[in-house]
């Protein structure tokens, strides 16, 4: 029976500093003045402590590409083009090095659990999957790892693309991703729909889609939203569906926005902003005044949606920023989404967290309270409301009730 007393720990902003107990890897009382001894003693001085961070959606296959071939145009299409080229070179130990890269750097920034999105497809074909299916294995006891079947190039597009996607889900992926605007027309794109919500139902797992990812609503490929939430209701996916960008919202007049944002809460969608690709990618045609072409987070918020927000990519040609930071990526949203009071950075904390871990069906044994499982981040900040803006380093890492991560300096994660 392993044991370890967490003491004075900011939990909430609101509340008096607490106490953590935890045993055999889960939390197994909160309070105050604990003093029994344990194996392991931390005591945060009134640091805050967060459960572990969830990084929704990210793409380790295809990180650390920037530098082997840059995005000159700044588009999604010679983003999605270059890394066609580069995918075509991939060997196991060059995805295996680069993903492995970005899970040590995400466990080190007290990410706990992730949700990635290896490519699949007629170029790559299952090589991410087998990547990723061997390094959740390798890193079982650091971070929990959610595998996507996620076709980039498309399915009608790309030849033998849903049957690679079946054989991922038989060797153990545990999502069926989509990507309907990367085919050549609107009934192509609503075929794909088709084919990704029948895979899910098949196989009774989640839907995970790149969708509506454009910055105007003249393409109607990238203009899906209302059908999805129409077809998760009518095939009863109700809180199993997230939609990640998602982009195209934010060009929506407010009121058919309002409407819209109302049937995505209904339908229990999550929506996952991807910052750092929206932010860098939209608005590239306008010549003054450039928009900051994401979601709508605020409005979204309010009526009800299930928001969260991930790193997507990592240093390449979708995004050639990024250290797999989810508090680096929440200043972007917040900036961006004028979310600056104290309550709204919370909020920020909570789509990285409580929401994110909504979206990937992990609720039930997710959170700081009794019962749920010993994940937890100690942040080197006092407050909750400051965490965004002071960037803190992860004083430590906790999964199932044991220290992964110890750092007391900014260290280097190579
Ligand atoms: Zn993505």
């Amino acid at each position: 029976m392993k044991t370890l007393l967490i003491r004075n720990a900011r939990i909430r902003d609101d509340q008096e500093l607490q106490d953590i107990w935890i045993e055999d890897g889960i939390i197994q009382k909160i309070g105050m003045n604990f003093s029994e001894p344990a194996d392991r003693f931390i005591d945060c001085e009134g640091r805050v402590v967060l459960p572990g961070l969830v990084e929704g959606h990210i793409h380790p296959d295809k990180a650390f590409l920037e530098e082997r071939k840059p995005n000159v145009s700044g588009t999604l299409e010679e983003a999605i083009k270059n890394t066609g080229e580069l995918k075509a070179e991939y060997t196991y130990d060059d995805v295996y090095a680069r993903s492995e890269k970005v899970l040590k750097w995400a466990i080190a920034k007290g990410t706990t659990v992730m949700r990635a999105h290896p490519d699949v497809d007629h170029i790559e074909k299952l090589l991410g999957v087998e990547v990723l299916l061997e390094l959740k294995e390798v890193y079982r006891e650091q971070i929990d790892l959610q595998i996507v079947v996620f076709p980039q190039e498309g399915i009608l597009k790309s030849e033998g693309t849903l049957e690679r996607m079946e054989q991922g889900i038989q060797m153990g992926a545990d999502v069926v991703g989509g990507c309907p605007y990367n085919e050549k027309t609107l009934e192509d794109s609503i075929r794909h729909l088709e084919l990704v919500f029948d895979l899910a139902i098949t196989h009774n797992l989640p839907l995970d889609l790149h969708v509506d990812f454009a910055d105007h609503t003249e393409d109607p490929r990238y203009l899906l939203t209302e059908r999805i939430c129409d077809m998760t209701v009518e095939r009863a996916m109700q809180g199993r569906v997230t939609l990640g960008h998602v982009t195209t919202l934010g060009s929506l007049e407010p009121e058919e926005a309002s409407a819209l944002f109302k049937k995505i809460a209904e339908a229990g969608i999550t929506i996952m902003p991807l910052p750092a690709t929206d932010v860098y990618l939209n608005g590239r045609k306008d010549g003054k005044n450039v928009r900051r072409g994401m979601a709508p987070v605020l409005q979204m918020l309010e009526h009800g949606v299930n928001v969260a927000f991930a790193s997507n990519n990592i240093r390449n040609a979708f995004t050639p920023f990024g250290n797999a930071n989810l508090l680096l990526i929440g200043y972007l949203l917040a900036e961006t989404q004028f979310m600056g009071s104290a309550d709204q950075q919370r909020t920020v904390l909570d789509m990285i967290t409580y929401n994110a871990a909504k979206c990937l069906g992990i609720e039930k044994t997710y959170g700081i309270a009794e019962g749920k499982n010993a994940d937890l981040v100690v942040f080197d900040s006092k407050k909750l409301s400051d965490v965004i803006q002071d960037q803190p380093i992860a004083n430590f890492v906790i999964k199932a009730g044991r220290v992964i991560v110890e750092q007391s300096i900014q260290q280097s994660v190579e």
